[in-house]
């Protein structure tokens, strides 16, 4: 068992949107991913190679599978009331 992976040293990275909200990197990230701010629920990108953050866009219809399809889902069916 090699748990020296799990002690990484790792770094929290702000949203744009609400600095207060963060998102924690570990050095073994990298590239960029769009995540929702849990506060304002914008979506921001993160750079985990410089550890950055910019707001982003909502990329609708990328791949069809937007990242928040299961809540989607459910606020659609409670939209239609069933
Ligand atoms: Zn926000």
């Amino acid at each position: 068992m090699k748990e020296d992976e799990v002690h990484m040293t790792f770094v929290k990275i702000p949203y744009p949107c609400c600095p207060k909200e963060k998102v924690v990197a570990y050095p073994t990230a990298h590239g960029c991913s769009s995540i929702k701010c849990p506060n304002c629920g914008k979506y921001a990108v993160f750079d985990y190679d410089n550890l950055t953050a910019r707001p982003g866009k909502v990329c609708r219809g990328a791949g069809k599978r937007p990242p928040a399809n299961e809540q989607t889902a459910r606020t659609t069916r409670a939209a239609l009331g069933s």
